[in-house]
């Protein structure tokens, strides 16, 4: 029986997170649902100071040091608000005033759980999004198997119908997959050229199945969010180890995922807050770079793996 049954909400200032001992590398976040983190701050903190996804932004990630993010849209049908947060951040003025200087980029397409709802009218939208000037990919999309909520074939036909588009674009990729092996590695390889730039995020699956792709196209990287630190993943830290243990070393890109994956490690830097954070965001990346760093070992420092990310993210999203 748990002993703290009423869950124990800490206060909001928690969220503004302490400078970390890394501070100095700048952070980039290559996968974020901003929309939905901001929704979940609204949810939790009814009366919290911050109004907009601005405000919040400013608040919460500027003074941070976080360089870039890369926001994701992956609803069907696609939300309208995409195109507010694009534009507010087109020019430096408009990023420097809307944003703290942060840059804004975005990726966009129709996540496996939705492929049951995707339709012509749908693609027109992402088509039109993969225009605009702060678009750098499509996705998420892929495959997911464990809560299988649209059925698999349709998953899979939709997965590859959006894999012609944005191979046709020379879009990058951004790819979820879970539980779906065989099937992701097939259509990946049918569909997409070798040299294409893809992100494989928030990987949980075989070491196997990830050096299989990483040794089929060069341009491919991991994504590593908080999950590495749950006790219940051993997959991902096994990965890492044999990726920094590779020629040119590991191929991999920072995210949070945010709002749902918090490094369990921050509450180490956090030691006045009673309680769990109810939502993740950007400015944890230092807590996600350092338990990799972590896993690592050697000369692999929490910098260091942010460097190596950061690098990473201006390869596969040129950000
Ligand atoms: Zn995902
Ligand atoms: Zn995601």
């Amino acid at each position: 029986m748990g002993k703290n049954k009423k869950t124990h909400l800490p206060n909001e200032k928690y969220l503004s997170l302490p400078a970390h001992a890394e501070a100095a590398t700048p952070i980039i976040d290559t996968h974020t649902h901003l929309l939905s983190t901001f929704s979940s701050y609204k949810s939790k903190y009814t009366s919290g100071k911050y109004e907009t996804v601005w405000d919040f932004v400013r608040g919460i990630y500027a003074g941070r040091n976080v360089k870039a993010i890369v926001d994701v849209w992956c609803e069907a049908p696609v939300q309208s608000a995409w195109k507010e947060l694009a534009d507010s951040a087109i020019t430096p003025d408009g990023r420097a005033e809307n944003w703290g200087g942060i840059e804004y980029w975005f990726v966009m397409g129709v996540h496996p759980h939705e492929a049951s709802v995707y339709t012509d009218a749908v693609e027109k939208s992402i088509l039109e999004a993969m225009a605009h000037p702060r678009c750098v990919g499509w996705g998420e999309i892929g495959l997911d198997y464990h809560y299988d909520n649209s059925p698999r074939a349709i998953q899979q036909q939709v997965f590859t119908r959006q894999l012609r588009q944005a191979v046709k674009l020379g879009k990058p990729l951004t790819i979820h997959t879970r539980e779906a092996e065989e099937d992701t590695e097939r259509i990946l390889k049918q569909e997409v050229p070798v040299h294409h730039k893809i992100h494989i995020h928030c990987f949980t699956d075989s070491p196997e199945f990830a050096q299989r792709l990483l040794d089929h196209f060069p341009n491919l990287h991991i994504g590593i969010t908080g999950v590495i630190s749950y006790l219940t993943n051993v997959n991902t830290s096994a990965l890492v180890r044999q990726m920094v243990a590779s020629p040119g070393g590991p191929r991999i890109l920072l995210e949070t995922d945010a709002p749902f994956m918090i490094p369990a490690n921050i509450y180490a830097s956090l030691p006045e807050v009673k309680g769990r954070l109810p939502l993740c965001h950007t400015a944890m990346i230092p807590w996600v770079a350092e338990f990799t760093a972590g896993v690592v070992g050697g000369g692999w420092g929490t910098a260091k793996i942010m460097q190596r990310a950061n690098e990473n993210a201006q390869l596969v999203y040129g950000i």
